[in-house]
């Protein structure tokens, strides 16, 4: 009897959950391909969009993976590794964001079978990272590049990049428009780390077709007082003073306290204050400026001074937007209006106060610095210029990326499938289970085409059976075609600009590979009990 009464081993606090094993590691993968099956439609230039709206009533329609899968607010934590890679390939590269789920999931789905038979995980994360290595040198491999060609000539290819992504977008309509305008911005700031120098401004309103790109900075007119219509709103050439103080009469601070022993002394105090604001504004005509503007409020009498003398000024203006002026005026934004040379002066060809829609808009053009450009984004509905934003974004940040490393590929599923091909190549070569290992994984990499198929509505098995016997050609001439979206045949990619940078391929595998393999060791979870729980133990 008492060799039953075995004394119980308490390893984890009381309410703790935990599952293990087989059965957790299946319950994971479910997880995840259940996401994936959420972006799944969104993928290519005939993908659908997502309409997400919270509690709050906001409204939000995408079609960028990251988006929606930042807005989706996934508990599953290990489906929330999924989030994770889609958001860093948002800030690595900016596009694939889909894909990179995609692939995830699908090289979780290619591994469940194996699971439940009862390979060990270790076995498939060892052949999925080799499988990924080889996939990463064959994709430098077939990558082209665009490097030593003329500047217009790159200019071409790097629209076509933009191009493409921007087509599975809801501005793919206008692609060729937009493509071109973010060219010229990427091109605009030249090199470095300067995103910040592209601004991306909204006006609701007008068409696509309105949109416009400033050579320079463009900010919506600030807030503005009394006399402001008597200045003027159009220069050549002027220069332009940028400041960080108020011109304004200040209001007494609460509980100051002045004691006049003579009323006389009252008006003393009040024209001294006079006195300080007029200097300051005399400083301010006096540096030759004829833009001034402040990051704080330029009151009623400055705008009026100012006025009078024929200058433009604007107060409250935003940092970004200041420090935006500063870098494309060559201006220094000043803290203090005692000698003001002429060196922190910025200047620009061309300042004008114009209308764009319903709003009026600042903006300086021709700035000798360059180095910025705004884009101003018209458009009908909130929530498309919204996503319009987003669209471009992607778009910058693939010209960007791709005038850095400057090497494409084939889109529209042609590096997926010519990968693919060599992988099951390679595999063969390869003794023992590792062979079907690297052949699921291979298999994997078919989603990117069988998705943009089944997003066009086109036959899946059809589409992938030509290009798998197109890119079976031992001549190597069928690897860059990709699926037509036009036709729902096949298409030479390179040669219809379906173009990809490579880096956002090599991202995507390896990013979708470590994710899947993370997944793939995970065989337990364990779930603690609330915080507040412990507390409360604690308490007692
Ligand atoms: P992601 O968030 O992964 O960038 P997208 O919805 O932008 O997802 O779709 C990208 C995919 O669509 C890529 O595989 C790309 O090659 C493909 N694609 C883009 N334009 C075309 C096109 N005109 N024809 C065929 N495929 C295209
Ligand atoms: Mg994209």
């Amino acid at each position: 009897m008492a060799a039953m009464m075995q004394p119980q081993i308490i390893l984890l606090k009381e309410g703790t959950d935990t599952s293990q094993g087989k059965a957790q590691l299946v319950s994971n993968i479910n997880a995840c391909t259940a996401v994936a099956d959420v972006v799944r439609s969104t993928l290519g230039p005939r993908g659908m969009d997502k309409l997400i709206h919270d509690d709050k009533g906001t409204v939000t329609i995408s079609n960028d993976g990251a988006t929606i899968m930042k807005l989706l607010d996934i508990v599953h934590p290990a489906a929330k590794i999924l989030v994770d890679i889609a958001k860093s390939q948002d800030s690595e590269v900016g596009d694939g964001t889909t894909t990179v789920v995609l692939l995830a999931a699908e090289f979780l789905r290619e591994a469940k079978p194996f699971i439940e038979d009862g390979v060990h995980p270790q076995n498939l994360i060892r052949s999925f990272r080799n499988a990924s290595y080889k996939a990463i040198q064959k994709v430098k491999e077939l990558a082209k590049s665009i490097e030593g060609q003329s500047l217009e000539e790159k200019k071409r290819l790097l629209s076509k990049c933009a191009a493409t992504t921007l087509s599975s977008k809801l501005i793919g309509g206008e692609k060729e428009f937009f493509a071109s305008m973010v060219v010229d911005a990427v091109g605009a700031i030249g090199d470095g780390d300067r995103l910040n120098m592209i601004g991306i401004k909204k006006v609701p309103g007008g068409t696509m077709r309105d949109s416009f790109l400033v050579n320079g900075v463009a900010f919506k007119k600030t807030f503005s007082y009394a006399g402001f219509e008597q200045q003027p709103k159009k220069f050549l050439n002027p220069k332009i003073l940028l400041l960080n103080i108020e011109l304004e009469l200040k209001s007494e601070k609460e509980n100051a306290e002045i004691r006049l022993s003579d009323p006389s002394q009252y008006q003393s105090i009040v024209d001294a204050e006079w006195n300080i604001i007029y200097d300051k504004l005399d400083k301010c005509v006096q540096s030759g400026a004829k833009v001034v503007l402040s990051r704080l409020a330029i009151g009623d009498l400055a705008t009026q001074y100012f006025a009078d003398r024929d200058i433009f000024c604007a107060g409250r203006v935003a940092e970004e937007d200041l420090l935006r002026v500063a870098a494309a005026t060559g201006g220094t934004v000043q803290t203090s209006v005692n000698n003001v040379v002429d060196e922190v002066l910025g200047t620009c060809e061309h300042f004008e106060e114009r209308q764009v829609g319903n709003e009026r808009f600042n903006i300086f053009s021709g700035c000798p610095s360059g180095r910025t450009a705004t884009i101003v984004l018209r458009g009908g509905a909130d929530q498309f210029i919204e996503e319009a934003e987003r669209s471009l974004h992607d778009a910058i940040m693939i010209v960007r990326r791709a005038t850095k490393n400057s090497t494409v590929v084939a889109g529209g599923g042609a590096i997926d499938m010519e990968i693919s091909k060599y992988l099951r190549q390679e595999s063969r070569a390869i003794a023992g289970k590792s062979q079907f290992f690297i052949n699921s994984y291979a298999k994997a990499l078919e989603v990117i085409p069988r998705q943009l198929c089944d997003n066009a509505g086109f036959d899946a098995t059809d589409v992938l059976n030509k290009l798998r016997q197109k890119h079976a050609l031992p001549t190597g001439e069928g690897a860059p075609y990709g699926v037509d979206i036009n036709t729902g045949g096949i298409a030479d990619s390179f040669a219809n600009f379906v173009w990809e940078p490579a880096v956002v391929k090599i991202n995507a595998i390896n990013a979708a590979t470590e994710a899947a393999c993370l997944i793939l060791s995970v065989d337990e979870t364990v779930k603690n009990p609330k915080r507040s729980g412990i507390r409360e133990r604690r308490a007692r």
